[in-house]
């Protein structure tokens, strides 16, 4: 199976089709267990359809993404699961292996592409290119998720890697520090699980923002930066100190 390129485009806005599409898989069919195996086998999905749809997501349930919380903690397990199985062998080669996709994106093997057409009223598709619900999300987390934006997408040349970029680091033969991504994925795969708790009703308001930044920063992670720089790399938030140290990035 050919590995996508990183970095496919900036292009976040889904297509009429597409979020038809969306709005049918929100409602149910992301449970159906052939999705959930296309979606692990592809690490969610492209990074315009992950971005686009959790954008949709976003807007359609007011910011209520119990879903895509599942869906990434999943994801994450699975990634944490790689390192392991790599880091006991010491094989980066088993790692890039074990991240690789080994199917496609499925909206994208369903044809789904920026000019697909659909039923679907004017005010769904308004709502779901809305950016508003995801932005609002974006700029209250933002001291969280923004210190694991990918330095390759991002071009700031920073150590955080999306999966993509870490792939194309590996198959170059590069110097990867696997212990460093794996403790990064498992602080994501640790905050992820605490926000997918928060959904149950024992749990309810547990989630902090630290916790909600990272479903973005396991977006990111999955299927790279770029159309997610391009959906909230510009919300403002305060600038952060966490032990006094001047985090904040300029992207
Ligand atoms: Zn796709
Ligand atoms: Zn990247």
């Amino acid at each position: 199976m050919a590995r996508p390129a990183p970095g496919t485009g900036s292009d976040w806005k889904l297509s009429v089709g597409e979020l038809h599409y969306v709005w049918w898989y929100i409602q149910g069919s992301i449970m159906e267990p052939d999705v959930r195996l296309r979606l692990r086998r592809a690490w969610g999905m492209c990074q315009r359809h992950a971005w686009g749809a959790v954008a949709a997501e976003a807007s359609y349930r007011g910011g209520y993404l119990h879903g895509p919380a599942i869906l990434y903690e999943d994801l994450l397990a699975r990634a944490l699961g790689a390192f392991d199985r790599a880091g006991s062998r010491r094989s980066p080669r088993i790692l890039a292996w074990r991240l690789r996709d080994s199917g496609p994106c499925l909206m994208c093997a369903m044809g789904f592409h920026g000019s697909a057409r659909g039923a679907f009223s004017r005010e769904r598709s308004r709502a779901g290119r809305d950016p508003t619900a995801i932005r609002t999300i974006a700029a209250a987390t933002r001291a969280h998720w923004i210190t694991a934006v990918c330095g390759v997408c991002s071009g700031d040349c920073l150590p955080p890697r999306c999966r993509l970029h870490l792939l194309q680091e590996l198959d170059g033969g590069a110097s990867v520090d696997m212990a460093c991504h794996r403790r990064e994925v498992a602080e994501l795969h640790s905050r992820l699980s605490a926000y997918a708790r928060s959904f149950q009703w024992e749990c309810r308001d547990t989630a902090t923002d630290r916790d909600r930044a990272a479903l973005l920063a396991a977006v990111g992670w999955c299927s790279g930066w770029e159309a997610g720089l391009a959906l909230v790399g510009d919300v403002a938030c305060p600038s952060v100190t966490n032990d006094g140290v001047e985090r904040e990035r300029c992207l």
